[in-house]
């Protein structure tokens, strides 16, 4: 069996993919009026075989760079990845953020990061969580300080193993206060308190952000957080890949996101001349 097969096989959140849904111009917010949250992997970035192989493409950058001038400083990257890494990522380039799940956050690219609700995880648990790794070949640890996420894009095989040996753990451990988060090819654990959407909520009370209609776009399962609180702060959710529950519209793959941020920053161009 080839590695395209096993990954088309066990692919477990592409398989209901409706026709894309192209989003309505006129349901878009003017860029003085919105706040532009993003997700970054899956969303903006196509996914790669490990996370620090993915590419971001200099006119993605671009882009992000002219509609954070256009929206006033209200676009902001909301990822599971830490500040740290999504700066390695779109280096040299700095963009507002909310990291590590709601663990992190920065206003604006040139302040300091605040990483106001990230305990470190406990030693004792993180080294037995880290022991899963060695179920098999191409399971890839990360360890994020305040979580540690257990890749396996490169041995999908091993996912229900790796699920089980969670579960066993957190058995033993009923009081940590810990929670999983399942993504594509990757199991998530961390400390449970904050989320995308506690860090979206933060991020919303805070200038230039506030009083801004936010504009969500994110695809996979810690999305849904985020998904599920726009209606009640008058804002728009999109997903990508699939349609999620309670969206506005969604698209079919990261590469059409960027080509309608691209056309966004083209119609405001228009717009202004
Ligand atoms: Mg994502």
């Amino acid at each position: 069996m080839t590695m395209t097969q096993n990954l088309a096989e066990t692919t477990t959140h592409d398989n209901a993919t409706p026709d894309s849904v192209p989003v309505p111009g006129a349901l878009m917010p003017h860029l003085s009026e919105c706040a532009l949250l993003l997700d970054i992997d899956g969303t903006l970035l196509d996914m790669a075989p490990t996370p620090r192989e993915v590419w971001v493409p200099p006119e993605l950058a671009t882009a992000l760079g002219r509609l954070l001038q256009r929206t006033n400083g209200a676009l902001a990257l909301v990822s599971g990845r830490s500040l740290n890494d999504i700066d390695l990522i779109f280096a040299p380039m700095q963009f507002p953020a909310v990291g590590g799940h709601g663990a992190e956050m920065r206003l604006s690219p040139d302040n300091e990061s605040v990483a106001s609700h990230a305990p470190p995880l406990d030693k004792e648990l993180k080294r037995r969580l880290a022991a899963i790794a060695k179920l098999s070949p191409g399971i890839l640890l990360e360890d994020k300080g305040y979580s540690l996420a257990l890749h396996y894009r490169l041995a999908p095989h091993a996912e229900k193993a790796i699920y089980d040996a969670v579960s066993a753990i957190r058995a033993d451990l009923p009081n940590a206060p810990i929670e999983v988060l399942p993504g594509k090819f990757v199991c998530e654990i961390k400390h449970s308190g904050f989320t995308k959407a506690t860090g979206v909520i933060e991020l919303m009370t805070q200038e230039p952000f506030k009083g801004r209609r936010p504009v969500f776009l994110g695809d996979d399962v810690t999305d849904e957080t985020v998904f599920a609180i726009m209606p009640g702060m008058n804002g728009l959710a999109f997903s990508v890949g699939r349609r999620a529950q309670g969206v506005a519209g969604h698209f079919d793959e990261p590469r059409d996101v960027r080509a309608w941020l691209a056309q966004l920053v083209a119609d405001e161009k228009s717009a202004t001349e």
